[in-house]
């Protein structure tokens, strides 16, 4: 409970307990109208009753709250364009366009062009000091002239990243050179890491 909720009298917590619980009622009522007047409409073929739009699903998300109920009986918007297309949800290699697929969290290309991971993620590949170096340094720049960025297709920031024996990210020692240099590119939206080909050899995939 807040402050403010435990400092309000009792009897003002109450009444506004109650004045919640006729907006509830009110709320479920209304819906059960709508849903009644649909009904009508469907079994008279429109000469009773009115043609809401109104489903069961919309009923309930109405009843709960979770769905706002039009003024006036009016009917229910069309709901918003859906993209049918799981694949189309999905995000692409910024090399050949092929869906990535998952891997240890990681976004994956089929055909090894490289693979992306959210920074947090990339913790596991490259260790925290190193991403939150790639982190700074994409936040800092002023320009994005990278490849188009798997999940949201705007420019990703190339960063070029160094590291010796003396780097704390000891991640980036493992199995690897113990001095080296890759180039990487970062998108500050999605905040995410691209591994392409090159850097792949570098830092291995999970
Ligand atoms: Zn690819
Ligand atoms: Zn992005």
């Amino acid at each position: 409970m807040t402050e403010q909720a435990s400092g309000r009298s009792f009897g003002a917590r109450l009444r506004a307990d109650v004045e919640q619980t006729k907006a509830d009622v009110e709320r479920g009522v209304e819906a059960l109208r709508r849903d009644l007047e649909q009904t009508k409409a469907h079994l008279t073929g429109g000469r009773a009753g009115a043609d809401l739009d109104q489903t069961a699903g919309d009923t309930v998300l109405q009843a709960l709250g979770r769905e706002p109920i039009p003024q006036d009986g009016a009917p229910n918007p069309e709901p918003e364009a859906v993209r049918l297309d799981p694949e189309e949800a999905l995000p692409h290699c910024t090399e050949c366009e092929q869906a990535l697929v998952n891997e240890e969290a990681c976004w994956v290309c089929v055909e090894g062009h490289g693979h992306a991971a959210i920074y947090s993620v990339a913790t596991g590949l490259i260790g925290p000091v190193a991403v939150h170096a790639v982190q700074t340094a994409a936040e800092e720049a002023t320009e994005a002239d990278g490849r188009a960025c798997p999940f949201c297709a705007g420019a990703m920031v190339v960063i070029d990243l160094e590291w010796d024996e003396t780097d704390t990210s000891a991640l980036l020692h493992q199995g690897g050179p113990q001095r080296g240099h890759a180039q990487l590119e970062a998108c500050t939206v999605d905040r995410l890491i691209w591994f392409d080909r090159e850097s792949a050899d570098v830092i291995p995939p999970p």
